[in-house]
């Protein structure tokens, strides 16, 4: 199946429009509609219907009426749901790349192998975990018991949009709790056809909800919903807020994954022709949209020329362009709001007194039609500057130099963010005594293969909560004591 227009959409997806209620598409009781541009063209490919407070309350009435009989599901029907939708994705895998091609820029390339399948892995994880779960330990005669929270409510971003909504659904499910989703109103259609999915795999009704709507109306109900026992948002620091502020009188649990600004320290004794092209590509990678880029690399001063003369050589290599033709390795910023952000923070960066040793502001020539950016580094920075301090999302890495180890660490940890963190070294046991001195939820030692399993989530501003593997599976339970049992 090709996917290139809103009728090859439309035919994917169903009723693409609509909310998934209790099992079935169904219209929403608002008129307004949320418009889906691609970020390659600034067209308007699709439009999706903006659901209201009304709709939510209807389908967190789904969950809630669902939660009784799913959560004493048997682990095997749990189980055998997971791996249904598993097989769909894969299935699936084709339409699904090319509408987050369409609906964020991500590479058709990238779509393909790291979009999908990283989604589909996250499922699979969910399924390792439930397979081998132990609801029920016993200490001396007391009875620990793991149950599902209840009813989630599961709100997610555009930069990784499948990739992030079966990071919470497929656990949720696992778990036993029922769920409403609302995806990001920039990038909503791979979440819809995640819900055809859901449904294709024969997930009793109510058990997934989806509702489609902007943060401030349909987030900030989920986030008050006095029916909802638990909210999960990915997204900016701004809405993580807002959402624990508005989920305090309910007191529900509420697990943030927010923003970051990981480092990446490299040695001295770093084999720095390996390493920079490779931290400088995965600061890049989605377009430099990932919570956990390693967007300052962190280097010993005697090597800064060096690493400079890499790091100019590796952006010479990236081909820039149309995230639809396979060649490209940079596609456009995902839309327009964030386009001008990382416009402005490249000027704010030349202003603060940074020096640019490629890139810039302004757009590559001949791509002026979509939301494309230069690929950009700044060296000369400083741990003052706010192109050092705030996330920019967006293809833009800062060198910072650093004098010694202490002083490296130091520069590491100065930040409000501690999502990500990268160390480089040829001595691991250097290697791992640094890793062990950086606050943050992860540290990759030498560029080590993604793990489903690695719990993934925030120190400081970055988060409460983790996610993936075990860890993030049991963020959906509650801890029940049962005393004299044994
Ligand atoms: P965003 O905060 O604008 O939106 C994220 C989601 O929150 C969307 O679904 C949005 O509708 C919703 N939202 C917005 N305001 C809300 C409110 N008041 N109440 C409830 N929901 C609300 O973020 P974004 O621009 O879509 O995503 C980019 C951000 O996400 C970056 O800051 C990035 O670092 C972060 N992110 C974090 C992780 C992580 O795991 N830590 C992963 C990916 C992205």
């Amino acid at each position: 199946m090709s996917v290139q227009t809103a009728d090859d959409l439309s035919a994917a997806m169903g009723p693409w429009r609509d909310a998934y209620i209790d099992g079935a598409w169904q219209p929403v009781q608002g008129s307004e509609v949320l418009p889906v541009v691609d970020p390659s063209t600034r067209a308007i490919i699709a439009e999706v219907a903006a659901g209201t407070p009304a709709d939510l309350d209807r389908a967190v009435a789904a969950a809630r009426a669902a939660f009784p009989a799913f959560t004493a599901s048997p682990v095997a029907d749990r189980l055998a749901l997971l791996e249904r939708i598993h097989t769909l994705v894969l299935e699936r895998a084709e339409p699904l790349a090319q509408i987050l091609t369409l609906e964020m820029g991500a590479t058709i390339s990238h779509a393909r192998a790291a979009h999908v399948p990283l989604a589909a892995a996250h499922v699979q994880a969910a399924i390792d975990v439930l397979r081998d779960y132990d609801f029920l330990t016993i200490r001396g005669t007391t009875a620990i018991v793991r149950e599902p929270i209840g009813v989630c409510a599961l709100i997610t971003p555009w930069n990784w949009p499948l990739y992030q909504i079966a990071a919470k659904v497929a656990p949720a499910l696992a778990a036993g709790c029922t769920m409403v989703l609302k995806p990001s109103e920039l990038s909503p259609l791979s979440a819809l056809m995640f819900a055809q999915i859901v449904h294709d795999a024969g997930a009793p009704a109510g058990t997934f909800n989806l509702v489609n709507g902007t943060g401030a109306e349909v987030g900030a109900a989920m986030a008050a919903h006095p029916d909802i026992d638990m909210i999960s948002i990915t997204g900016s620091n701004r809405a993580g807020v807002l959402v624990a502020q508005a989920a305090a009188p309910t007191v529900k649990r509420v697990t943030q994954e927010l923003g970051g600004k990981s480092p990446n320290l490299m040695l001295p004794d770093t084999d720095f022709a390996h390493a920079v092209p490779l931290g400088i590509l995965s600061a890049f990678r989605n377009v430099g949209q990932s919570c956990s880029a390693p967007t300052r690399m962190i280097v010993p001063r005697d090597r800064l020329a060096e690493v400079e003369a890499i790091a100019r050589a590796t952006v010479e290599s990236i081909v820039v362009g149309l995230p639809s033709e396979d060649a490209t390795t940079l596609g456009p910023i995902a839309n327009q709001a964030q386009y001008q952000r990382v416009q402005t923070m490249i000027a704010v960066g030349m202003e603060e007194g940074a020096r640019l040793v490629c890139g810039g502001p302004g757009q590559p020539a001949g791509l002026e039609q979509g939301f494309f950016v230069r690929p950009t580094i700044f060296s000369d920075a400083t741990t003052a500057m706010s192109i050092a301090q705030e996330e920019i999302f967006g293809p833009v890495l800062v060198i910072i130099a650093y004098d010694d180890i202490d002083q490296a660490v130091a520069i590491a940890n100065d930040t409000i963010f501690g999502l990500g963190g990268h160390v480089q070294g040829t001595d691991l046991e250097q290697a791992r005594s640094v890793a062990r001195r950086i606050r943050t939820g992860q540290v990759h030692l030498n560029y080590p293969a993604w793990d489903a399993h690695a719990p993934f989530g925030g120190y400081k501003r970055s988060g409460n909560g983790r996610e993936y593997g075990a860890f993030g599976f049991e963020e959906y339970l509650e801890v029940k004591s049962i005393l004299g049992f044994a």
